[in-house]
Parts: structure tokens; C-alpha cells; sequence
């Protein structure tokens, strides 16, 4: 990462993960699949390679022609010159798959999933993460629109259009709308879900008024529950963005970024945030003390909680049992090797602490797990308990990192250097 440089940050979201609130860096990366944009945060070196003319100048000359048609649209003049460069996907594989991963917080985070029973314990988080970098098909940053050559055809005006009508909604967010950086992985996929959905469906007008037919919609139940948690601002951000347009137009969507949804409950069901409807705030009591070190404290949110369920159980159940989430907390210790996790959710109504607690018993059934007690339980390498107490339930789960684990940390630490 020599030479790396911090380039002005785009808007204040970072990487998407669905669990660990990962300081903001530098940059954004935008990642198209199919009509699917993600954004994950990254560093940019300073030598990009060079591109052909010919294919420059096409794309240049669509950037300024999608530029006036989004200013008309969105009603937002760019405030500054665009600038626009080309990367090939082998460098952005190198550069940007690798580049952003903090290593100590996918750690936390495969802990954690691990421990929910949502990946096996072979899961290689870190894999996983680079993977997804080299279907990055356009990216921007500050006042710059990247493009990977591979995947970026600028003689497919539709297609093309919509993906530089996306980027360019991204400049306008930076330029116009000042975001508070969001707390919790709960808090920072509701964020995202505004800041995509708005440049998902300025990019989707670009396309139906430019010939387009229906687009390919990927829907969550299609999705791993793992994809869907890396999918989820890009599935729901948009309908959700549409909700509020179809309402309140432009001036309602911008209304939006000075308050946004702060979880992905408001985001999922758009009628509560309207409402003005905002989720209760967890927390424990009890200290956890004698050595333990605190790792991480989160608010997971309604849609984890459904993609933990889902891992196991159908999606109308899964969908089911994570409705009524009221708010919630997690905390993470770790003790020579052994890791201590309590988690607090809050719920709407005793029947929701049914519903979830019913479902997530027929979790440790299926992975296996030893009932000790009427509330505790244990597999290979956790014991658990699972207690409610009015529209609260509590998990708390002492987890021992198996040696499958100690090769996957091996893996990160090639990755790193
Ligand atoms: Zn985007």
C-alpha cells in the first residue's frame, strides 16, 4: 500500500458490513452487477493505468451528456468540474480488493457470525470481502467518476448512461448533503440504503427514459444470506428512496439526508419511517469484568437478524420472526482465545419475543446443538443461553475459536503483506 492517497471522501458512509462499524476511510467504490451498485470503501493509488483514446473519448462524451440530464433531473448543478478516469479490473482487484480490509475487524466480524450459526466454521470472511472487488464496474470519489474498461462499454449508451447517471447522483450527494458518520452497523446500512437508493433510481430513470426495458431485479429469497447482507442497500435502498419520492418528489429525497433512517427497519418498511417511528436503544446493566476486553458493541438490526434466520428457516418464517425488532445491542469480549458474546434484543410485543426465540431454538436444533437446560445449550465449540424476560431476549454465548479458524487467520495475514 505504498504510494496509497487519501482521496476527499465521497459521502460519510464506509465499506458495507453488515456488523462491524468500521471507521470511515478514504474513498468509495462503487461495484455494478447487473443492475446491482455497491459501495465499499478504499484506498487509490496514484498510478492508474492508461486506456486507449478512442475509448476515452466516448466515454467522456457520455459523462457530459448523462451529466446535463442528471442536473435536470435531480435538480442539482454540479458545483464543480467532473473528472473521469479508467482502470482495468486487474488493477482494481489488486488495489481495491485488498486495499480496504481491516484485518482485526473481518476477524470480529467472522467471530461473530460464526458464533450465530450464519457461516460455517470454514467460512473465509476475508475471501469472501475480496472476491466481490473485481465485479467493480464504476466507482467515484470526490469529484471523480472511475470506470473499469472491462466491464464499462461507453458505446451502450443505456446501460453505460445509467451507470455514470449513478456515480454522478454520488458527486451530487458529496457536494450538496453532509452526512453524520453512523455509529453502528444497523445505522450504517440504513445510511447506505438512502445514499444507493437515491443514485439507484436517478440511474434507473437514466435508463427507462433512454429505451430501457425492465430491469433484472434480484430478489433477497434468490440471494445467499450472506449476499443479501451485502446486497441489502441496493435491494431496499431504492424502493425505499422511491416511497419517499413518489410522495414528496426531489425536494422529499433531499429532505431526507437531514434525517436519515437510522435502521434498516425504517428502511424495509418505509410507512414507519414516515411515521417518524425510531427504534428503542439497548443496553446491559451488568459489567463484564475479569479480564474480559470488549472487542466490539453493535446494533445488528432487523434485516441480520432475518438473514441469520433465514440461514436456517424459510424465508416467510425468517421474515416473520424478525418483524417487530425494537432495537438492539451486541457486545463482544475475548479472553486468551475465548471469546464471550452477549447480545440484547428489544421487541414490540411479547408475542415478537415468541416468535424470534421459537425460531432461534429450531436454529440450534438444526445446527446440532446439546439442550443442557430448559435455556442453555451447547455444540462443538459454544455453550449458550437464551433467556427472555418481557419484550426482551437475551443470547449470551462463550465461544472457543476452533483450529479451522487458526488456518483462516493464517490466510489474512498472507493478505495483509
Ligand atoms: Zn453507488
Amino acid at each position: 500500500m505504498k504510494a496509497a492517497k487519501q482521496a476527499a471522501i465521497l459521502v460519510l458512509v464506509a465499506v458495507i458490513s453488515s456488523l462491524i462499524a468500521y471507521s470511515i476511510t478514504s474513498q468509495l467504490t462503487p461495484v455494478q452487477t447487473q443492475t446491482i451498485t455497491i459501495t465499499k470503501s478504499v484506498f487509490v493509488t496514484e498510478s492508474t493505468p492508461t486506456v486507449e483514446d478512442d475509448y476515452r473519448e466516448a466515454a467522456e462524451e457520455l459523462l457530459r451528456d448523462v451529466m446535463k440530464w442528471v442536473e435536470e433531473t435531480r435538480g442539482l448543478k454540479f458545483k464543480e468540474n467532473v473528472s473521469f478516469k479508467v482502470l482495468t479490473r486487474e488493477w482494481v482487484i489488486e488495489h481495491w480488493g485488498k486495499g480496504f480490509l481491516n484485518l482485526t475487524e473481518v476477524k470480529i466480524e467472522e467471530t461473530i457470525l460464526k458464533a450465530l450459526f450464519l457461516i460455517s466454521p470454514e467460512f473465509n470472511l476475508t475471501k469472501f470481502k475480496i472476491g466481490t472487488s473485481g465485479y467493480t464496474v464504476a466507482a467515484s470519489s470526490g469529484n471523480t467518476v472511475y470506470v473499469v474498461r472491462e466491464y464499462f462499454d461507453p458505446y451502450d449508451e443505456q446501460r453505460a448512461g445509467s451507470i455514470l447517471a449513478h456515480e454522478l447522483t454520488h458527486i451530487l450527494q458529496g457536494e450538496y448533503f453532509d452526512l453524520q458518520e453512523p455509529k453502528t452497523s444497523d445505522e450504517k446500512n440504513a445510511l447506505l440504503a438512502l445514499v444507493e437508493g437515491d443514485a439507484n433510481l436517478v440511474g434507473y430513470l437514466y435508463f427507462e427514459s433512454h429505451g430501457g426495458g425492465a430491469r433484472v431485479r434480484i430478489r433477497e429469497n434468490a440471494l445467499d444470506p450472506m449476499d443479501a447482507l451485502w446486497y441489502f442497500p441496493y435491494m431496499y435502498g431504492e424502493a425505499f428512496v422511491k416511497y419517499v419520492y413518489a410522495k414528496k418528489g426531489w425536494s422529499g429525497v433531499n429532505e431526507l439526508y437531514n434525517n436519515p433512517p437510522t435502521s434498516t427497519t425504517e428502511v424495509l418498511h418505509p410507512e414507519k419511517y414516515l411515521e417518524g417511528w425510531k427504534p428503542l436503544k439497548a443496553s446491559f446493566q451488568e459489567k463484564i469484568e475479569n479480564g474480559w476486553i470488549l472487542m466490539l458493541r453493535d446494533t445488528l438490526g432487523e434485516f441480520f437478524i432475518r438473514q441469520m434466520l433465514r440461514r436456517h428457516l424459510s424465508y416467510q418464517e425468517a421474515n416473520q420472526s424478525a418483524e417487530g425488532w425494537s432495537g438492539d445491542v451486541i457486545e463482544l469480549y475475548e479472553k486468551n482465545d475465548t471469546y464471550l458474546l452477549r447480545w440484547k434484543i428489544l421487541w414490540e410485543t411479547e408475542r415478537d419475543v415468541e416468535e424470534f426465540a421459537t425460531s432461534f431454538e429450531k436454529i440450534l436444533q438444526r445446527v446440532g446443538a446439546m439442550r443442557l437446560d430448559e435455556n442453555e445449550w451447547k455444540t462443538g465449540f459454544e455453550t449458550l443461553t437464551l433467556s427472555r424476560s418481557g419484550t426482551c431476549v437475551t443470547i449470551t454465548i462463550t465461544y472457543t475459536a476452533n483450529p479451522s479458524e487458526t488456518a483462516s487467520q493464517a490466510i489474512i495475514t498472507a493478505v495483509r503483506f
